[in-house]
């Protein structure tokens, strides 16, 4: 699992001006439902992004798609005192209202599974459930 340190090592601090963060304008056929139009993230996630929003669409679990809550946000991990990988732009959170911390996940082996084959870890699977969360699983 990558690691804060890891992420500060490769990226350098975190920054709104960060040089390995972008604008991602997703492609016109990638939005759909709930995916926004544009991403703010870091550079490494826009190919592994891609890969799982094409199966969320030809699986169709994008309709589970209920909300975006998020990609680049510079914080620690809640309750912690290390960096979330957040902070890099190199994860996302999606249905938060429905798959908090420490709650059991709500969201569809299918739907998971568009992104664990996609390169991301996913953080419903933590001892420390976090059902909302994707981060990359390789930097
Ligand atoms: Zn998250």
């Amino acid at each position: 699992m990558v690691t804060s340190q890891q992420a500060l090592k490769k990226y350098g601090a975190p920054s709104a001006s960060n040089p390995n963060m972008v604008v991602w304008d997703v492609p016109a056929e990638l939005e759909i439902g709930l995916i926004p139009k544009k991403i703010y993230c870091n550079k490494d996630m826009v190919g592994p992004l891609s890969t799982a929003f094409k199966k969320l669409i030809s699986t169709k679990a994008v309709n589970e798609l209920k909300t975006w809550d998020g990609c680049f946000n510079i914080r620690k991990k809640r309750g912690l005192t290390s960096m979330s990988l957040h902070s890099w732009g190199i994860a996302i959170d999606v249905n938060a209202f429905e798959n908090g911390l420490n709650q059991t996940p709500k969201l569809s082996a299918l739907f998971v599974s568009c992104f664990t084959t996609s390169g991301f870890d996913w953080g419903g699977t933590w001892t420390r459930k976090d059902g909302m969360h994707f981060q990359l699983s390789k930097i």
